[in-house]
């Protein structure tokens, strides 16, 4: 082992926080870990972890889902996206490979949603084959310790050779979460004389940060249509982000749009005929590098015969993926 792969070892054995996923090399829970891991903060990690193992306990359960079922835990996460690649992904494996992940680094990337990093922190974790397996924050770790920009791939195969895979993989992971921030704690660093960068005082140099993706503005229109305490709800999979939710009828544009601009669009885009539309309140709210003023509506007189969609009531909604916008815009009309 290098003395630096050692010296991590070493370290992130005593210092390693005791998650869930830290104590099994299940390849189920590690991926189902993972996949929550790049999705949101711990501490919702942990929430959603202990529930959907509680619903679907193994791969082959999870393979049995319905849509529904699933998407309704995974509801508050958002990235739907990877709640259906995960559904396909477990019918794949069950179908086709006798119920267990493959320990293949090809085979695992040929599996829906999974890509480098996942597949292989699945293959160092649970099978123990070094594998580069590099998020973020390894990112930054590998970046400082080479004191380089580039190849950190091999940086990790060379730093990591003879050390047992999963526990190197977790405690480069830990480091950064624990120490080497992106303001480093180096004083505490167990690694801080042998790292490259720290020698040269060169630290915050490691990594280039990219460039931060430009965010576009959006005005997004939200019909609220009610009928007997129920609203009516529907997924909409021509929009580029939460298609799989269940949310009000809505329109998406660039530039400010006025009550008969957005009549004919309902009309044209949903088949919605709406009259007297009258706007409740704006709303702001973030979907990944996109800012939008949300607009909530609501219509003097409305048709939607042949629409698909649900009249559903609020104590309906645990049943159905749906928005942290959802809520805003019913909250919006209890005022
Ligand atoms: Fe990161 Fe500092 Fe440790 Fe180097 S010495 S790995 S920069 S925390």
């Amino acid at each position: 082992m290098t003395p630096l792969a050692k010296k991590l070892v070493y370290w992130y054995r005593k210092n390693r926080i005791s998650y869930p996923w830290r104590m099994t090399r299940d390849p189920y829970k590690i991926w189902l870990s993972e996949i929550l891991l790049q999705q949101t903060r711990i501490p919702v990690v942990l929430k959603f972890y202990e529930k959907i193992l509680n619903a679907f306990p193994d791969l082959i359960s999870l393979s049995k889902a319905k849509d529904a079922e699933f998407l309704s835990l995974w509801s508050g996460l958002g990235y739907y996206r990877r709640a259906q690649s995960m559904l396909h992904c477990a019918r794949e494996i069950v179908q086709n490979g006798a119920g267990v992940f493959p320990s293949d680094l090809h085979e695992l990337l040929a599996l829906p949603g999974i890509g480098k990093y996942t597949a292989g922190a699945i293959r160092n974790v649970c099978y123990e084959y070094l594998t580069p397996a590099i998020d973020g924050n390894i990112r930054r770790v590998l970046a400082r310790l080479a004191m380089s920009h580039e190849k950190l791939e091999s940086v990790f195969l060379e730093v990591g050779k003879g050390a047992e895979s999963g526990d190197f993989f977790q405690s480069l992971m830990e480091l950064g979460e624990q120490i080497c921030l992106p303001k480093p704690r180096c004083v505490s660093c167990p690694v801080q004389n042998i790292c490259k960068s720290r020698k040269e005082h060169r630290e915050l140099e490691f990594p280039v940060k990219k460039s931060k993706q430009k965010s576009e503005k959006f005005h997004w229109y939200l019909l609220l249509l009610e009928r007997k305490g129920a609203h009516f709800y529907a997924q909409n999979s021509a929009r580029e982000f939460l298609k799989h939710s269940w949310i009000f009828p809505d329109v998406l544009s660039q530039k400010n749009l006025s009550p008969s601009e957005l009549c004919k669009n309902f009309a044209q885009s949903w088949g919605i005929k709406v009259r007297g539309l009258k706007e409740l309140r704006t709303l702001s709210h973030a979907v990944t590098y996109r800012k939008i003023h949300a607009h909530v509506l609501a219509a003097e007189s409305f048709h939607v015969n042949g629409v698909r969609g649900k009249w559903l009531k609020p104590k309906d909604l645990k049943n159905y993926p749906t928005s942290s916008i959802t809520r805003k815009s019913l909250q919006v009309q209890d005022r």
